[in-house]
């Protein structure tokens, strides 16, 4: 399972200071509801940097020893299975494309853009007025709509997985819990 979890450093901070040792993972298991979570290690991936370099960043992982599911800890500047830091599509989407991150990644960004724009219609009605804020009638006004709900990209990918169990792009298994058995 995989959880956001919040950080106000940024990758190249998280990287330097090792921040994946500080992570604290949550009491309880979050997948089965019963069991405690003990360390077990990390993975790693990548992570576009401030100017689109790319980074190597290790993401925190524990395990449930009743389940045996590990639960991971994604800081929230990284999108689940996307290489491109949060901030930067926050960049593309608010037009500032002569940022050097923006420019690098440009056609993966729109990419991201399209993936967001096809997945709109399930994102809106899954959440629906969840924000406390109406929202669009069609998909074209899904980032708007996010950044006045949540004042930022960072916030609502955190909040959409946390309370939604859903991503801008996609729902994962990974961000549910264990089906009722
Ligand atoms: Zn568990």
């Amino acid at each position: 399972m995989q959880r956001i979890y919040f950080t106000a450093l940024t990758p190249e901070q998280y990287i330097a200071s090792e921040a994946h040792r500080q992570v604290r993972a949550d009491i309880i298991c979050p997948r089965c509801g019963k069991g405690r979570l003990h360390g077990h290690g990390t993975y790693g991936r990548g992570i576009t940097g401030m100017v689109g370099q790319l980074r190597r960043l290790l993401v925190a992982r524990f395990i449930c020893l009743v389940c045996g599911h590990t639960v991971s800890y994604l800081p929230n500047f990284a999108f689940a299975y996307r290489i491109v830091q949060v901030a930067t599509f926050e960049a593309f989407l608010d037009g500032k494309i002569d940022r050097v991150d923006v420019q690098r990644w440009q056609t993966v960004l729109a990419d991201y853009r399209r993936r967001m724009t096809r997945f709109a219609v399930v994102l809106v009605r899954t959440v629906g007025c969840g924000f406390g804020r109406a929202p669009p009638a069609d998909g074209g006004a899904v980032w708007p709509w996010l950044k006045g709900a949540c004042g930022g990209l960072e916030s609502a990918t955190r909040l959409l997985v946390a309370q939604f169990r859903i991503t801008l792009f996609r729902r994962y298994q990974c961000h549910q819990p264990a089906e009722v058995s």
